[in-house]
């Protein structure tokens, strides 16, 4: 059956009004789907009898399944995988940040999936070595961030009477299993109902796509009139490197990335972040970090580093601190802004792809804690 938030809001109007239902009734429901956390259409209680009836008959708003979930960071970081039915299933990771340590995180951020698998084969992620299976409809990225949304996962609702004070996502990073740029569609329709009021309202600039570098689509994403951030991969200073370490880069050189960085900047008024994974020994080395400030220098851009989270493959290793810092160091002497990205979840296997290869491959039953 259809999930419900497959249609954009617009959609379910005209599926309505082809019921001759009032439009406002959309509205209605969308206002269940995110203020209250319904989870089926009985609980409308605002919506007729009889509309509630069709609306199960015609369409679904379950929440996927959860086959495990595992916490970190003292509860900091939580990873759920959910079942998508069909032998299919994605990660998705909340973290909280909480700097001053009250209890109230300034910033609650959803790292989504928005494929079962990947195509760009990077050589050091767990997803990339899983292969492709089929990209996540929008409803599938959407109901992600209502996983972690929902009162008893510790988001916050504003209506419902006895509900306990938990916390807001306030940031989602596309940056889960799979390439979101090649699954288009789907995850500017996700971003949609995230960002619109009627949906989960957050803001624009609260959310980041992260690209492995799809040309022709971060440059489709520059004109959609959305303000969100930007985050390409590049891992190399050099083509032959990077074409090793993503193989499916194929013709699209660092220079192509630079320049659809700048239309980027140009178009949305956002600054681009360009992702580095480093990788002992491999892309680490201080000449490297020279060769890629020449690279992207002059550009409103800055550099995250990732030390690598060594799990996909046996013959890449993670640089030591010594090494993650003279190449930050170089980088900044170059001018180029660059920063270390915190660890979030390592215990936990939080980089994309891995709690479901820990999962399928696990011999013996992990130690899990199960969804309430
Ligand atoms: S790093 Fe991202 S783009 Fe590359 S294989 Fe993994 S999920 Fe796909």
């Amino acid at each position: 059956m259809q999930h419900l938030l497959d249609l954009s809001l617009e959609q379910i109007e005209a599926e309505l009004a082809s019921w001759g239902e009032p439009r406002y009734r959309a509205k209605q429901i969308a206002e269940w789907v995110f203020r209250h956390g319904a989870t089926d259409f009985a609980s409308m209680t605002s919506l007729p009898p009889a509309l509630r009836t069709r609306l199960s008959e015609a369409f679904t708003i379950a929440p996927p399944p959860v086959l495990a979930v595992r916490a970190a960071d003292d509860g900091g970081t939580t990873k759920a995988l959910l079942d998508l039915g069909g032998g299919d299933a994605v990660e998705t990771v909340r973290m909280d940040y909480d700097p001053d340590g009250d209890g109230e995180p300034d910033r609650v951020t959803v790292c989504v999936s928005t494929q079962v698998g990947c195509a760009m084969a990077c050589r050091f992620c767990a997803t990339g070595l899983q292969g492709f299976t089929r990209n996540l409809t929008p409803a599938e990225i959407v109901t992600q961030v209502l996983h972690f949304s929902r009162p008893s996962q510790g988001g916050r609702r504003e209506t419902r009477p006895g509900e306990g004070a938990a916390h807001r996502v306030t940031n989602i990073v596309f940056m889960g299993m799979g390439e979101p740029l090649a699954n288009y569609a789907g995850t500017i329709a996700a971003i949609r109902w995230l960002t619109r009021p009627e949906g989960l309202g957050l803001r624009q600039r609260g959310i980041t796509v992260s690209t492995v570098g799809l040309v022709r689509q971060i440059d489709r994403l520059s004109l959609e009139g959305l303000q969100v951030g930007l985050t390409i991969s590049l891992h190399a200073p050099d083509d032959d490197l990077r074409r090793d370490l993503i193989p499916t880069a194929g013709g699209t050189s660092i220079d192509d990335l630079v320049e659809a960085a700048r239309r980027y900047i140009e178009r949305c008024g956002r600054r681009v972040t360009f992702a580095y994974a480093l990788l002992d020994h491999v892309n680490d080395e201080p000449e490297q970090a020279r060769a890629l400030a020449r690279r992207i220098r002059g550009i409103q851009a800055h550099v995250n580093l990732i030390p690598y989270n060594p799990t996909a493959g046996p013959d890449l290793r993670r640089p030591s601190l010594g090494r993650v810092r003279a190449f930050q160091r170089e980088l900044q002497a170059a001018g180029i802004n660059a920063t270390v990205r915190i660890e979030r979840g390592v215990e936990i296997a939080a980089a994309c792809g891995q709690l479901r290869t820990d999962v399928q491959h696990a011999a013996t039953p992990l130690p899990l804690v199960l969804d309430a």
